[in-house]
Order: structure tokens, then sequence, then C-alpha cells
């Protein structure tokens, strides 16, 4: 099935990411939120995210406002989802609400309409048991900022077909991306690998191993990462963080995925890193 007219689901950083690289794919792309407010927010990074890229001359004036006129807005998911070809979530990573979410586009979409998530660590098997089309349905999980970073992880779910599996790898490779196919486990690769490292990054410091400064300069002058896994932590989020560890831990019932209790007490004392301005640094 030829994919031509795209719904992301959600506006927020996510969402608006990958409905700026749909657009600027030249797909035509439908940005549903609960909320208008989010909505407009959302088409606001996206104008500046494409002005940033006037700037650099990578693109024209004039294909900015074509990627632009490729996108519509509406809060009504029913009607938007009705005429999609595909479908890419990007809402609040809560499973009863993305589970809401796909039964109410399986209720109205087209039997061929494929649905993709983009959460981070819930069950893509769950959410496609959810709906009628099990095997067209499949994780699309973009990174932060998405129009930049290159990876994609394709996930497949236990029911997920190989045909929908090779038009959303293809499609991955058509946005500019560099898919990897990943099988259903918690956490995927990427925070599979991450959060544990992460959570190591915790437990040295509350063991007081080393400061925190100097826990994240090992990490960057002696392993070649851009960022501290401490820093890191607080840019993504220290309540994030804990949530995944709790989902390895669970899905995977492990003792190593358990989560540091250092990190417990500073999600638990709203130390959430850079957006609650403390987190294992002061912002
Ligand atoms: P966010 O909070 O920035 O945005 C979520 C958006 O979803 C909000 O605009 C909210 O209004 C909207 N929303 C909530 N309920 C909705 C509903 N019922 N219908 C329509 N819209 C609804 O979150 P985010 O960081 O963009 O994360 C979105 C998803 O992407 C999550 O599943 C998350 O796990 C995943 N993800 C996040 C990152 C990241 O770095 N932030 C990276 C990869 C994947």
């Amino acid at each position: 099935m030829a994919i031509s007219n795209v719904v992301v689901i959600g506006a927020g950083t996510m969402g608006n990411g990958i409905v700026h690289v749909f657009a600027q794919t030249g797909y035509a792309v439908t940005m549903v939120d609960v909320s208008e407010q989010s909505l407009q927010k959302g088409l606001a990074t996206i104008d500046a995210n494409l002005s940033r890229q006037v700037k650099k001359e990578t693109i024209t004036e004039a294909q900015k406002s074509d990627i632009l006129a490729r996108i519509s807005l509406s809060t009504d998911l029913s009607s938007a989802a009705k005429e999609a070809d595909l479908i890419v979530e990007a809402a609040t990573e809560n499973q009863a609400v993305k589970i809401s979410l796909f039964q109410q586009c399986d209720a109205v979409c087209k039997d061929e309409t494929i649905f993709a998530s983009n959460t981070s660590s819930i069950s893509i098997t769950t959410l496609g048991a959810a709906t009628k089309r099990a095997d067209k349905f499949i994780g699309m999980h973009f990174f932060n900022p998405v129009p930049v970073m290159k990876l994609c992880e394709i996930v497949r779910g236990i029911a997920t077909s190989d045909a929908t599996y090779t038009i959303i790898e293809t499609l991955a490779k058509e946005l500019g991306k560099t898919p990897v196919s990943v099988q259903d486990y918690p956490g995927f690769i990427s925070n599979r690998i991450l959060m544990p490292m992460i959570n190591e990054a915790v437990y040295c410091l509350m063991e007081g191993v080393a400061s925190a400064e100097d826990i994240d300069t090992v990490m960057k002058l002696g392993m070649a990462h851009p960022m501290g896994p401490l820093q890191l932590a607080d840019f993504i989020g220290l309540d994030v963080c804990l949530f995944i560890m709790e989902v390895l831990h669970d899905g995977l019932g492990d003792s190593k995925y358990r989560p540091c209790p250092l990190l417990r007490r500073m999600v638990a004392a709203g130390y959430l890193g850079k957006k609650s301005g403390r987190g294992f640094y002061q912002y």
C-alpha cells in the first residue's frame, strides 16, 4: 500500500518533530492533539526549526512555505484518521491513553491503515493486541530532536507482519533515518542499554565513588560520550528514567535492573532534572 496521508497524534516534543520530518519529505500530515494550545505551540516550534534551516541555507524560504502548507491541525481524531494511510502516535506515555487512541482509530480507519507508536517503554505487542490489526501494528521509535537525530528503532510486535515491517523500514529510510530492527522486549535496544548505565552512574554517586561532575567527566573524556550520564538523566527527566527502569525491572524480572534508591529519592523530592530546575545539577 502506498502511504500518502499521515496522521500524527500528539503535538509535543516528539509529535511536532515527527510532523516536521514527514512534511519535509513531502507527505500531507495532520497533527492531532487534545489541546488547541498544544497544536499552536507545536506548529510554532516547527516554524522556528524550519526558519533555522532557512538561515543555514539547507532549505529555501519557498521550501519552508511548501512544508508548512502540507501540515494541517486537528483536535478531532476520528475525522482526521478516516483518510489516513498511516497513524503515528506520539501522545503522552500512558498505556491506557494509547490504547484508547488506537481503538478510536481502529473504528474509523481503512483496513489497510498501518498503526505505529513512538512509545519508549510500552509493549508494542500489548498495544497491537488491543486493536483488530495487530499484524499492521508496529513501533517507530524516533529520537529527540526528531529532525536532527538519524536513528529510528523499528519495533516488531509478536504479530507484526513482514509486509508491515518492510513498508515502515522503507518509509524510515525515505524520511532520512537509519532504521534498526528490534524485537519487542522492554526498553528495546536504546533504553535497555542507556538506562542501566544512567542507573549505575546514580549508584556511583550514592555510594560516594565520585562527584556527579567527575562521573560525567569520566564518561565524556574517557568514553567520548558527548554528555555524561547524570547530565543526560537531568535532560531526559529523572521521573522518566525511573519509570523506564521500573519497566525494565518488571518486564525482564532481573534484579540487575532495580532502580537506584537515590534515583527514587530524588524523584520523590521533585528533583526531576532540568525541567524542575534541579536534578544532579542546578538549572
Ligand atoms: P509531550 O508531553 O511533549 O507531548 C505529548 C502530547 O500528547 C501533548 O501535547 C499532549 O497534549 C498530547 N496528548 C495527550 N493525550 C492525548 C490524546 N488523548 N490525544 C491527543 N493528544 C494527546 O511528550 P513527548 O516527549 O513528545 O512524548 C510522546 C511519546 O514519545 C511518548 O510515548 C514518549 O515515550 C515517546 N518518546 C519520547 C522521547 C523524548 O525524548 N521526549 C523520545 C522517544 C520517544
